[in-house]
């Protein structure tokens, strides 16, 4: 694969064009290239060629440490089915340059064959040889250590430099005990095992070596008592020659094979106190990190590294799920912003959340702990804030829902309700309204958030009010509207029967009606006020101006019915009843000789005593229940003038005209009968 750092990032997730080509899930990538940079398709490839970004823990990572030219390469290949160079007998140089890592075959190992870290064979290069043990060290769960077995005991051979390297890197990095988590394997590989030494004795030199070369080491403050096996497991195997015996040197790979793959294996390598714990879609930034720190020879320290990895990747992780979330929440604004109520907000929210919450766990909850839980409410309160919009959008439309409805349902229960009724209709349709609204409201409040709406509900509540005493207020004024209607058309009828048999005592007999009339309706005012739940004050008061205005109307309806014209008809059919009819009530038919001067003279002054009746309304009688009736501000008497002198002398006047005409009319009958 060609090293182009841009290319991956160019690309994004997309597949480069090299790993499109990297069909082969063994395909293998230079993570170090010879110039030491760290190759940014680590990433993808993880994602990509090998798959196993989503595996987690569920992973393991082996290297491969030892002398150019000792069949490493070879036995890897053999080993894990990977594809890594292997040097060609006739051109004797060297093949792997840096660091290379490929996926094993059939199985979630990372192997990293790691360039011959032979420093005083490639004599310019200790330093590398330092530095990709430490990676090493930092990222593998095993170390193979490959050697002929000719160069066991030999201490002084490259081996032993390789290995007190080794050694010297991995105290640097876990200096600090109580960070160290677990230990790291180191298997030695014995190649070319054709001597008759047996494995133990082999593996005893080899031992007794790294007895050796831990002892002479220099270790740090604090750790001077620390013993090898604080920090390392051994195991040791060995493989015959593999050109001289092919076949059994394929069947003893073979068998080493299961010791990489079946965890039930006596000795199987991958012990879980050997996993680093970096979570595999993180372990390419935690490996560039790892890698940053050691070119630049400053200090490293993995559980700082672990936690700013963790961070990373958190908010990486973060940052992509509230992509996917704002993206679903998309479809709820709409409605939303419409004013519209969306039904189950807050369920549907939650799952939102709740998908969020569960992708950002199950991503990010092998990280570092207490980064993930910072990281995590972080997360949540990013999601409730982008939430708490929709809330308060909801929360606004559900109280313009309420009012509306509140009208709405108002309007319904009024028009199949009775009067008396009212004021209960009123308040359950509120406290529904406002039951509704709280419930509604609080279903779309989520856990783990410290949203409210008492201010909305007050708010609410007030409108309602509002819209009660309108209503209220509307329905007073069509009360009082119809007493008024209804005690004047009462007015109307006894006025008149009173007043067209006018009478003395008959200004008394009205004002008795009036009284009995208003009774009556004043106490269906008090019931329905009362019923409408109008305060006593408020009650009095509407009293009072229903009477005066019951008083005012009583007043104009006897004035419409003492104008002239009327007064006038009024006395006329008065004066035919009196002259026209006999006492036994029979139309009179005057014939010669009938008292016509007589009869029309005594009906003539029975008339003349009536019309002073009507000088004015006369309150005789009922003056202090007056005064005690109307308000004190109200002047009663001023209102009871109805005929003045010169109108009595002028009505006087034109009844004369009138009887007169009636006397000459029946005068006339008896001539004409005479005549006859
Ligand atoms: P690396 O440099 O350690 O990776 O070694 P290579 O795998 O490239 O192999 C170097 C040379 O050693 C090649 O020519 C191989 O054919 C040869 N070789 C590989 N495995 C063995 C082995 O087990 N015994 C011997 N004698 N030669 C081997
Ligand atoms: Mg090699």
């Amino acid at each position: 694969a060609e090293f182009s750092p841009r290319a991956a990032q160019r690309n994004g997730n997309l597949l480069s064009p090299t790993l499109a080509a990297a069909q082969d899930p063994q395909t293998q990538l230079q993570v170090i290239n010879e110039d030491q940079d760290f190759n940014q398709e680590f990433n993808d490839y993880m994602r990509h060629v090998w798959h196993l970004a989503d595996s987690g823990f569920d992973y393991n990572l082996v290297a491969v440490f030892g002398s150019q030219s000792t069949g490493k390469s070879t036995l890897l290949n053999r080993l894990f089915g990977t594809q890594f160079a292997v040097m060609h007998e006739e051109q004797r140089q060297q093949t792997t340059k840096g660091i290379w890592i490929s996926k094993g075959q059939n199985m979630n190992v990372l192997i990293m064959d790691v360039e011959g870290t032979d420093g005083r064979e490639r004599g310019e290069d200790q330093e590398f040889e330092r530095k990709s043990a430490l990676f090493s060290l930092a990222t593998a769960e095993v170390l193979i250590v490959n050697m002929w077995e000719n160069m066991v005991g030999l201490y002084n051979g490259a081996n032993m430099g390789l290995l007190k390297t080794v050694f010297e890197v991995n105290l640097q990095l876990f200096h600090d005990r109580n960070s160290r988590k677990g230990k790291t394997l180191l298997l030695f590989v014995i190649r070319d095992h054709v001597s008759k030494t047996s494995l133990d004795s082999l593996a005893e030199a080899v031992q007794q070596d790294l007895n050796r070369i831990w002892s002479e080491l220099s270790k740090p403050e604090g750790l001077e008592q620390c013993v090898i096996g604080d920090y390392f497991d051994f195991m040791f195997t060995s493989l015959p020659h593999k050109l001289l015996q092919q076949d059994n040197f394929n069947r003893q790979v073979d068998q080493l094979r299961h010791r990489f793959m079946d965890p039930s294996h006596p000795a199987y390598v991958f012990k879980s106190e050997y996993h680093k714990r970096i979570p595999a879609d993180g372990f390419p930034k935690y490996a560039e990190s790892i890698w940053e720190k050691i070119v630049t020879n400053r200090d490293l320290d993995l559980p700082t590294q672990q936690e700013l990895l963790a961070q990373y990747r958190c908010d990486e992780i973060a940052s992509a799920v509230f992509d996917a979330f704002a993206e679903a929440i998309q479809s709820l604004k709409p409605p939303l912003e419409a004013g519209r109520v969306v039904d189950n907000l807050g369920t549907q929210m939650d799952d939102h959340r709740r998908t969020a919450l569960a992708h950002f766990d199950k991503n990010a909850g092998r990280y570092h702990s207490e980064v993930y839980q910072r990281k995590r409410r972080e997360h949540l309160a990013k999601l409730n804030s982008e939430l708490h919009l929709l809330f308060l959008a909801q929360v606004k439309n559900l109280a313009k829902q309420s009012v509306r409805q509140f009208r709405e349902s108002l309007k319904q229960r009024l028009a199949m309700t009775t009067d008396q009724d009212f004021s209960t209709v009123i308040v359950s349709a509120k406290a529904q309204a406002l039951d509704q609204f709280n419930e509604q409201a609080r279903q779309a409040i989520l856990d783990e958030t410290e949203w409210a709406f008492t201010a909305e509900a007050e708010q609410l509540d007030q409108e309602l009010q509002l819209i009660t005493d309108q209503l209220k207020q509307e329905e007073l004024n069509r009360l009082m509207r119809r007493l008024e209607k209804s005690v004047q058309n009462q007015y109307t009828d006894a006025v008149s029967s009173v007043l067209n048999e006018p009478h003395t005592g008959m200004w008394g007999e009205l004002l008795s009606q009036f009284f009995a009339i208003n009774e009556s309706k004043e106490q269906l005012l008090r019931k329905r006020a009362t019923g409408l739940q109008v305060p006593t004050e408020e009650l009095d008061q509407l009293v009072t101006q229903f009477r005066l205005v019951a008083w005012e109307a009583f007043c104009q309806r006897i004035h419409d019915d003492t104008s002239e014209q009327m007064m006038l008809v009024r006395l006329r059919s008065c004066l035919e009843d009196r002259f026209r009819y006999d006492d036994q009530g029979l139309p009179r038919v005057w014939k010669p000789g009938d008292d016509i001067d007589g009869q029309f003279n005594k009906a003539k002054d029975s008339m003349s005593q009536l019309i002073p009746l009507f000088n004015r309304i006369d309150i005789e009688g009922y003056d202090l229940k007056l005064d005690d009736y109307l308000p004190a501000s109200f002047d009663v008497r001023e209102s009871l003038e109805l005929l003045t002198a010169g109108k009595q002398k002028e009505l006087a006047k034109r009844f004369k005209r009138e009887a007169d005409a009636l006397y000459v009319e029946a005068k006339r009958s008896v001539v004409a009968t005479t005549a006859r």
